[in-house]
């Protein structure tokens, strides 16, 4: 994206981008207060003022002042009125004229804080896995949610990203229903609250929790979706240590293993070393 190409002089590569400073360099200053919304930019004589709601986690933070630059940046780079329409005082209408301009400066506070070429030379290097986005997610300092995105966007793999919230009855697993679904594959047809874990996996996500410093498990994903159950390649892990709620990382494997190796860290190797 060539708006967010203009900006990243402070910005070095492999690390989390310096949200602040870039909003400093573009006469924007920060703000933090309880709001009911992501944040709210209004003008000022010297530039503009973005207040940003204290009560979002700090990657939410980080990505809703993205966001905000990319108002701004829009704004600069073409002058149209309506990518500032929001902080001029107007109710924001429902046009798809607004939701075209939220979304453009959405997709730029995800190149400017996951830059899609390093992105995606990493995934391709090192082979997509769910401790390499945890990592990912760490070092650039963006939310799970925005990573699983950006990953859908690199289409280094054909892939889907689970997120489950489980039931367990001590250390038995009692199953998982889908809370969010990233996917670039076809999935069953069916709604999200239809996704479920299939009996067969239950085993595998056992071992995940009794398994010590374990921090994923590659294993076959098997999904259910009212009387359709699918399976993948793929791999368990817990969603920020916490087992109800698991995250799954499922891969195509339409084209065989050629298509699952990447690197020389594919899932399916780290499975039959095992
Ligand atoms: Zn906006």
């Amino acid at each position: 994206m060539k708006l967010a190409s203009r900006l990243p002089t402070l910005a070095k590569s492999g690390t989390a981008t310096p949200i602040e400073a870039i909003a400093a360099e573009r006469h924007i200053e920060v703000q933090r207060q309880p709001l009911r919304v992501d944040a709210v930019l209004k003008e000022t004589a010297s530039g503009y003022v973005a207040t940003i709601n204290s009560e979002s986690p700090l990657v939410r933070q980080r990505f809703s002042l993205a966001h905000e630059i990319g108002h701004v940046e829009l704004f600069g780079a073409t002058g149209l009125a309506q990518a500032l329409r929001h902080i001029s005082g107007e109710v924001i209408s429902r046009t798809n004229e607004a939701r075209e301009v939220e979304h453009l400066c959405d997709a730029f506070a995800a190149e400017l804080l996951m830059p899609l070429k390093e992105w995606r030379s990493v995934l391709f290097k090192d082979g997509l896995s769910l401790p390499l986005l945890k990592a990912l997610s760490e070092r650039y300092k963006v939310s799970f949610d925005a990573a699983s995105n950006r990953v859908m966007e690199t289409a280094v793999r054909k892939c889907a990203i689970v997120l489950w919230e489980c039931d367990w009855r001590g250390d038995a697993f009692k199953g998982g229903h889908a809370m969010r679904v990233w996917a670039n594959i076809g999935l069953p047809v069916g709604s999200l609250g239809e996704y479920e874990i299939a009996p067969r996996s239950f085993r595998a996500i056992e071992g995940l929790r009794s398994g010590e410093g374990v921090t994923s498990i590659p294993s076959r994903i098997y999904l259910r979706c009212g009387e359709e159950e699918v399976d993948y390649y793929g791999e368990w892990m817990m969603y920020r240590g916490n087992p109800t709620r698991l995250v799954s990382l499922m891969i195509a494997e339409r084209a065989g293993f050629a298509l699952i190796r990447q690197g020389n860290r594919s899932v399916k190797e780290r499975a039959e070393r095992r």
